[in-house]
């Protein structure tokens, strides 16, 4: 899995995604463009109808949107999305097979796919000579013999509109619907040809286009031939999304539905361009992923402002966490005041410990150092860990004050991450109450149980309930009761003796000043000696 999680990821870098994915970063977004580098109109030699960059080739647009993308800090993978899905409250995208990285938003911007008719010539002459789309190439084909490739009910409207650049066009019936009475006095009016029979192949001489051969053999001189391809859209990222592809009601082929700005059915999906509409040329695909992208960022936004107003509700909630390591989320707690605690050691660490002889002890969550001082104190050796450096700071520089610097060995760790190496007469395990997803409490409280030596003792220190003060908890904090930690522990009943929890019911002032109480409670666990 990739560390970082993006903003938006957007899948698919040719018009729509690039365009999307500038609007994005020139509104600090993190975002990345994930491309694998096909657009639709590759074997075309020029981008036309494309204001102020008209006749540009499609790989000069693609490289300098990426520029442009890359200036303000977006970034662009070549590559292909293979997977998807939905994970949490964002998304999770694979990567060629491997890779993975996520993603608060997606934009699918993945093009479509033309299905062109099966007949030899065509596929080969794709985009140079055979053609679909009157304003891409209408004009660079005018006034020349154009034979129009009817598969579909398309064919009589592409007849009449490239009618529009040239006057010589012919209508091959081929394996599209016969034009009806009205049609063909439409046809003779405007001096449209029709050749019924079906299609064989096309001529090509030297590199071009220049006729149509019919299977009966005859052969129509064209220099030019227009088809009507399907459009189709499905995917493995939609379906595993879960964004429905419908016909589209031109009867043309597939898209995904999206609302004006790009929104999807799927909540925190948009896509834009030909994935959406399959008639949008360059410019408007463009404009369809600028569009998308204020969408998203306007969703971004509230979904911002939400988890801000919350966080200040509540310090300790999911939202006051999100996107934060607990190295940074700690020290921002701890670098709100010049001290957080009183400086006296833990009333649970006092009754329990104060008649163990002194040894090796583990302070496990130290924070500012109150319980490692006092255990140094009194002869202890310590190690003490804290996932806050601006917490050990201070703890050392009181360890200094009280002269025992040299009995205690600071270390930083992110107890999820990594564990002191050790074991210990003693491992105390004070309050490791964090917000929701930042340390795993059991998987770092039997870290704790292997760390005790043969005949060592572990303590574990927790609130028991809310103070009494607190009037609206935080929903999603949870406080084990002394039962749930003892189960969660494994022990091996054979080899540790667990002692009733002692409650310990103190006075606690609210943040209000109000005075209130609070009761804690502490497990005593006792290794067997050797
Ligand atoms: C032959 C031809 C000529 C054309 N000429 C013109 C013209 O002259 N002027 C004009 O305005 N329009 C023209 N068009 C239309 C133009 O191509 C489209 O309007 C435009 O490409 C749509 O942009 P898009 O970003 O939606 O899709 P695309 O440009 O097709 O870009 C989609 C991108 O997504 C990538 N992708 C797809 N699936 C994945 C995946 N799973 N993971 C990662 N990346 C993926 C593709 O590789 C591609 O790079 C032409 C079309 C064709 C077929």
């Amino acid at each position: 899995m990739d560390d970082e999680k993006y903003d938006v990821v957007v899948i698919g870098g040719g018009a729509a995604g690039l365009s999307g994915a500038l609007t994005l970063a020139r509104a600090r977004r993190s975002v990345l463009v994930i491309d694998a580098g096909e657009p639709r109109n590759t074997p075309s030699a020029g981008v036309h109808g494309f204001l102020s960059r008209d006749g540009v080739a499609p790989a000069e647009l693609a490289a300098l949107g990426r520029a442009e993308v890359l200036s303000y800090g977006g970034q662009v993978r070549d590559a292909r999305v293979d997977t998807a899905v939905r994970d949490g409250d964002g998304f999770t995208v694979g990567i060629d097979g491997g890779t993975q990285v996520r993603a608060r938003r997606l934009l699918v911007a993945t093009g479509l796919v033309d299905e062109l008719p099966d007949v030899a010539g065509v596929r080969d002459r794709w985009g140079r000579d055979v053609l679909h789309c009157p304003y891409c190439h209408g004009w660079e084909v005018r006034d020349q013999p154009v034979g129009v490739l009817s598969t579909g009910p398309l064919g009589v409207h592409q007849a009449q509109l490239f009618r529009q650049w040239t006057e010589d066009v012919v209508l091959f019936v081929h394996t599209g619907p016969r034009p009806t009475d009205e049609e063909r006095e439409q046809f003779d009016a405007r001096g449209i040809g029709i050749v019924d029979g079906e299609v064989a192949s096309l001529e090509i001489v030297d590199d071009a286009v220049t006729g149509v051969r019919l299977r009966s053999g005859d052969v129509h001189p064209r220099r030019a031939v227009v088809v009507g391809p399907r459009f189709t859209v499905a995917s493995p990222v939609l379906a595993g999304l879960g964004v429905p592809v419908t016909e589209h009601p031109m009867g043309i082929g597939s898209h995904v539905a999206v609302d004006a700005r790009g929104t999807t059915s799927v909540p925190g999906v948009w896509a834009a361009g030909n994935v959406a509409d399959p008639i949008a040329q360059v410019m408007g695909a463009a404009a369809a992923g600028a569009s998308a992208a204020g969408a998203i960022n306007a969703d971004l936004v509230a979904e911002d402002v939400a988890r801000a107003v919350e966080a200040r509700r509540n310090p300790f909630s999911a939202a006051a966490v999100a996107g934060r390591t607990p190295e940074q989320f700690w020290d921002d707690v701890y670098g709100q005041l010049d001290r957080m605690f009183s400086g006296s050691s833990n009333l649970f660490l006092v009754r329990q410990a104060s008649d163990l002889a002194p040894g090796t002890a583990l302070d496990l969550g130290c924070g500012e150092g109150a319980d490692a001082i006092w255990l140094a104190v009194r002869g202890w050796w310590v190690t003490a860990v804290d996932v806050s450096g601006t917490a050990l700071d201070r703890a050392a520089g009181d360890a200094r004050e009280a002269g025992v610097a040299g009995r205690i060995d600071w270390q930083r760790h992110d107890l999820a991450e990594s564990f002191p190496a050790g074991s210990f007469d003693l491992v105390s395990a004070g309050y490791l109450h964090s917000p929701p997803g930042l340390l795993p409490r059991e998987k770092v409280l039997r870290a704790a149980v292997l760390a005790v030596a043969p005949g060592g003792v572990l303590l574990v220190g927790a609130h028991f309930g809310m103070p009494s003060w607190m009037t609206d908890p935080p929903p999603d904090l949870h406080l084990p009761s002394p039962e749930e930690v003892v189960e969660s522990l494994d022990l091996d009943l054979g080899e540790w003796t667990v002692e009733p929890a002692r409650f310990i019911e103190r006075e606690q002032q609210g943040p209000d000043g109000v005075l209130g109480t609070r009761t804690d409670y502490v497990l005593t666990v006792r290794r067997r000696a050797l």
